[in-house]
Parts: C-alpha cells; sequence; structure tokens
C-alpha cells in the first residue's frame, strides 16, 4: 500500500488540474492519495470523478494556513464535510484575502524592480487559490530569479522578506476545533519546515493536541532526520499518529509523488476518525 496524503493541484499552487493529479498518482503507483489544496475544495469533485473506475482511493482534503504568535504553519484536514458552514466561512475569508495580498506582493514587488504585474499572477494562478508560488513563477517568467524556490528568499517572497505580506490565517487552536466540528480530521504539516521560516515550539504543539490534533506530518522532504526524531518522539509523549507525504505541487517543486508516503495502520486509524466525509473509492 502507497498511501500519500498531502498533495495540490491547480485548485491553488500546484501545477497538475486534478484530473492530472489523479493521472500522475496512478502513473507513481499509488493507492491513495489526498488532494490538500491551500484554504479550498475546489479540486474535489473534478479528482472525484477522476477516480472513477482507476482503483485508486482519494482522500478529499484541505490544508489551512494558520498563524500563531505571528508564525505561519499549515493545518492539514481530512474528510470534513465541505458544506459545514463555519469552516466553509473560514476557507472563504483566507482564500478572499489572498486576493489582498496578492496584490499588495506585486505592488511591493514592481517597488522593488520587479516587472511583474497582477494581471500576469491572474493568468498564473488561474482559478486557482492565489498564493506566492504563482508570484514566484511571475518572477521566474520575467528573469528576477531562475527558479521559484529561488523567489523564497529574504530577498522576495520568503517569510519576513522583502516583498512579504502577511494574509489572514486562523489560529490553529480555533482550525483544529472547525475540522473536528466538520468531521474532519486535523493533522498538522510539516511542523519542523525551519527553511520555510520560523517554527512553532513544542508548547504549541502539546496545546493543538489537547485541542483535538490527530497527527504530526514527520516524514517530509523539508525536515532532516534529527527533526523527524523528535517530531516522533513528542507525537508518541502527547499520544498523537505520524504520517509522511510528499506535498506535491506538480512542476512548482521538484518532490515527486509518493517520495514520503503513509504506514497503512496510521492511515486506517485516520480513517475511522472521520465523519464529515468518506473516502472515495475508484
Ligand atoms: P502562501 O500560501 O501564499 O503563503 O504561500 C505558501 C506556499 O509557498 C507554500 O504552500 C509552499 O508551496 C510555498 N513555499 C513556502 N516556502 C517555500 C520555499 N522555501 N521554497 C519553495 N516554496 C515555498
Ligand atoms: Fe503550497
Ligand atoms: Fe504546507
Ligand atoms: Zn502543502
Amino acid at each position: 500500500m502507497l498511501i500519500d496524503l498531502h498533495a495540490h493541484s491547480n485548485a491553488s499552487d500546484g501545477t497538475d488540474s486534478p484530473t492530472e493529479l489523479i493521472a500522475s498518482a496512478l502513473a507513481a503507483g499509488l493507492d491513495v492519495v489526498a488532494l490538500t489544496d491551500h484554504d479550498t475544495v475546489a479540486g474535489h469533485a473534478e479528482a472525484a470523478a477522476a477516480v472513477r473506475g482507476t482503483g485508486l482511493t482519494l482522500i478529499p482534503g484541505a490544508e489551512l494556513s494558520c498563524q500563531v504568535d505571528g508564525i505561519s504553519m499549515h493545518l492539514l484536514a481530512y474528510l470534513f464535510d465541505p458544506a459545514e458552514p463555519e469552516f466553509a466561512a473560514e476557507r472563504e475569508l483566507v482564500r478572499t484575502d489572498r486576493f489582498r495580498r496578492g496584490r499588495a506582493i506585486v505592488e511591493r514587488c514592481r517597488e522593488l524592480g520587479a516587472p511583474i504585474s497582477w494581471e500576469q499572477v491572474e493568468r498564473i494562478a488561474g482559478a486557482g487559490s492565489v498564493g506566492r508560488p504563482h508570484i514566484a513563477s511571475a518572477l521566474v517568467e520575467a528573469g528576477v530569479v531562475a527558479t521559484v524556490s529561488d523567489a523564497f528568499t529574504r530577498d522576495w517572497l520568503a517569510n519576513g522578506g522583502r516583498a512579504d505580506v502577511r494574509k489572514h490565517e486562523t489560529d490553529p487552536a480555533t482550525a483544529v476545533r472547525l475540522v473536528r466540528a466538520a468531521g474532519g480530521v486535523p493533522v498538522f504539516a510539516h511542523p519542523g519546515a525551519v527553511k520555510r521560516g520560523r517554527t512553532v515550539s513544542d508548547q504549541v504543539i502539546a496545546d493543538l493536541a489537547a485541542a483535538g490534533l490527530a497527527a504530526l506530518e514527520v516524514d517530509h522532504l523539508d525536515h532532516d532526520e534529527e527533526t523527524r526524531e523528535h517530531l516522533r518522539g513528542l507525537a508518541a509523549e502527547l499520544g498523537l499518529l505520524t504520517t509522511g507525504s510528499s506535498d506535491y505541487h506538480g512542476s512548482r517543486k521538484t518532490v515527486r509523488l509518493g517520495e514520503c508516503t503513509t504506514d497503512p495502520g496510521v492511515y486506517e486509524a485516520l480513517v475511522a476518525q472521520a465523519t464529515g466525509a468518506r473516502p472515495v473509492t475508484g
């Protein structure tokens, strides 16, 4: 069983359409893939239609933008009821603020001499939940930086960088409760990804465990071996499960689907906690 519980489509900052993502998952030999676009469920229906008859199982999910003590963090949510109004309203709030903030970042990049435009970013993002990776692609197109990842430095888009503008991000304890209230299962995405900026303390993770967090995403390319060991120990202490996933973004990042995976027993335990939606079996 090959299980990858973190992947993005062009409903957010991935480059595969949901249909292409399902094809990529099959090509990678996966048995289970979760679609976890940033702050949106817009890709769910297309992905569900695409798994039909393939034998692949789709876990509908999302990755929520959160912030605590000024530190940005991501919360994965699986198998929640997408129609539950309180959680849907919070996703909508974050998505809406992404537009204000996207325009502000583009403005800032222009002040810093980068010849990009909001129209260009809109073209790149299409219908996707707009974010810094789309602006990074615009900077690549304009020849300002060579790669998307080169745009994530203090010179440009990195947290605290010259052209970084914050967006509305949910308090993670509130987000954990919203996900649970919608019947979903909340998992802390890449909690030790230091290359993205500051990370939260073990105390914050303990508080989230008390609020209803289910698991930590331990096996992730942004974690070194020492970080993984520490997170595994912390999860054991707090009674949390541990997952592993690729965080695939299509051609916008170099990571491949299935590069990190989740243990089948952990997967079953997560699904057993969900009451908001069922896995979509192809
Ligand atoms: P946003 O949601 O607009 O705040 O942008 C965050 C997204 O940017 C993340 O989901 C990643 O896809 C991407 N990202 C953040 N840090 C990096 C980095 N150091 N290198 C490449 N991509 C990054
Ligand atoms: Fe992303
Ligand atoms: Fe993330
Ligand atoms: Zn992600």
